[in-house]
């Protein structure tokens, strides 16, 4: 296992592997630049000035021969993103010339680099926190412009200093605790006591409202899993075709990430919605549509959000009870489609028999799929989301230690509540600090950056 401080030249192809103008190999480190200059011809790179950039070729010079024509970026330490030396060498030539590139590079000292390694020296240099390296990761796999947004802003560093102003909300109070012990004279315990409980209340608001963005957060981020179901010919293919038209932004999910099924998402009003089993919609129109029910229970499952529809044209059959009932203690929408062919259900009789949020459209004419949508909005964003100067917490080791520090802090109200002695009490608040701390990884264990950072894809 690699430990935090390690500080050898490391070098990975930056740009996404394939055809393309150009690629960009990257180094960083101590000897990025000595390196370079090894396989460089052009200007002498170990005496131009930082932040420049050079027209050249790359060459082996153990056989002299040229290998790319190539234009190649000095950055110096500290103002560079790993705050070390950085080389980036503009390719030319495509994914062949690039890895010949790489391998020059690998010959004469630079390590290959693992992935999210350059992130993560931005941050054991101290240049960014964690929520700002996990911006990094985000802003690279974001599915919609929302969500590349709030990670931007994430990585300007918004969540970081809520963050460290809660812990040295704390911190001060604790300084506090500290010169009332010294000053015997006044009833230290009870003044102090108070105080504790008073900044750990204060702590805990904040914490409150962090976590109450962590839900649209997380949907941003992830996507909201959403089943469209419902039994054969109600219009499910339909309405897959409708969201998915091209102007809704289809996104799909980026090659290199760590899943291996391909994931379709769509963004409805800028929430993002990860469509499950879309290929059992996509196809069924080919089969005898039997599948139907039983494909949909499986997608049912694994859902945040189900959109079931039904001919509202005709009574309910037998399939749309089962299909009513499955769904019933999910969050769902029932659509009730083909309302251009006169309505046998109303979306009123349906909403007092089922409780449950009802549209009736008419796919095929467009009617009312506003309307859907915005209903699909409103369901899971309560507004947050469209301000823009909004901080959120987008991810789930967040919202989890956001959780942990708020119980601590709350031990720490009910001990002071029940008399319990100052440095006892004082044991919450401090593991409040420590836990706010693993959020920016002022103090955050080793073995938990390096498996955060061992999440990223090569190159960042
Ligand atoms: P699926 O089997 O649930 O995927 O249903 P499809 O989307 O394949 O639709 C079945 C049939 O119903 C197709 O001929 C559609 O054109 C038609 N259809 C879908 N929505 C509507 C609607 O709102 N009104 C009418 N009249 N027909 C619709
Ligand atoms: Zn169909």
């Amino acid at each position: 296992a690699q430990t935090l401080t390690e500080f050898d030249t490391i070098a990975a192809i930056s740009t996404p592997i394939g055809e393309g103008g150009i690629s960009i190999v990257r180094m960083s480190g101590e000897d990025a630049v000595k390196i370079a200059n090894q396989v460089f011809k052009g200007a002498d790179l170990t005496k131009v000035p930082t932040h420049t950039i050079h027209y050249g070729h790359i060459i082996d010079p153990d056989t002299n021969k040229t290998i790319d024509e190539a234009m190649v970026t000095v950055l110096r330490a500290p103002k560079t993103f790993t705050r070390e030396d950085i080389i980036e060498i503009n390719c030319h030539g495509g994914i062949v010339v690039t890895n010949h590139v790489l391998q020059l590079l690998l010959a004469h000292g630079a390590r290959m680099a693992d992935p999210g390694e350059f992130t993560k020296r931005a941050f054991v240099n101290g240049r960014i926190d964690l929520t700002q390296a996990e911006s990094v990761m985000d802003i690279v796999r974001a599915k919609t412009d929302k969500a590349r947004q709030v990670a931007v802003g994430q990585l300007a560093g918004g969540l970081m200093h809520k963050i460290r102003a809660m812990r040295k909300e704390i911190l001060d109070t604790l300084a506090n605790v500290e010169v009332n012990i010294d000053y015997p004279e006044y009833d230290a315990d009870q003044v102090t006591a108070k105080q504790m409980a008073d900044t750990s209340k204060n702590v805990i608001q904040k914490i409150d409202r962090l976590l109450k963005t962590a839900q649209e957060g997380t949907i941003l981020r992830n996507g909201l899993a959403t089943a469209i179901v419902g039994r054969p010919n109600v219009g499910k293919s339909s309405l897959l075709n409708y969201l998915t038209q091209s102007d809704k932004a289809i996104v799909t999910d980026v090659a290199g990430t760590t899943r291996d099924t391909l994931e379709e998402y769509i963004s409805v009003n800028s929430v993002p919605l990860k469509l499950i089993d879309t290929a059992g919609i996509h196809h069924t129109d080919d089969k005898v549509e039997k599948i139907g029910v039983e494909r949909s229970q499986k997608a049912l499952k694994q859902a945040d959000l189900v959109l079931l529809l039904l001919d509202g044209s005709q009574e309910l059959t037998d399939e749309d009870k089962t299909l009513l009932k499955e769904t019933e203690n999910k969050k769902r929408i029932i659509i009730l489609n083909k309302m251009d062919l006169g309505q046998k259900l109303t979306a009123k009789g349906m909403h007092d028999s089922t409780g449950s949020e009802v549209v009736s459209t008419s796919i095929l004419k467009e009617t009312n799929l506003d309307e859907l949508e915005d209903l699909i909005k409103k369901m899971f964003f309560s507004g947050i989301t469209n301000s823009n100067d909004q901080i959120m917490v987008t991810n789930q080791r967040q919202a989890g230690l956001l959780a942990k520090a708020k119980k601590q802090l709350q031990d720490v109200v009910k001990a002071v509540e029940d008399g319990v002695p100052v440095d006892i009490a004082q044991i919450d608040f401090n593991g409040a600090w420590d836990t706010l701390g693993e959020i920016t990884g002022d103090s955050a264990p080793d073995e938990l950056v390096n498996a955060l950072f061992s999440q990223f894809c090569l190159g960042k």
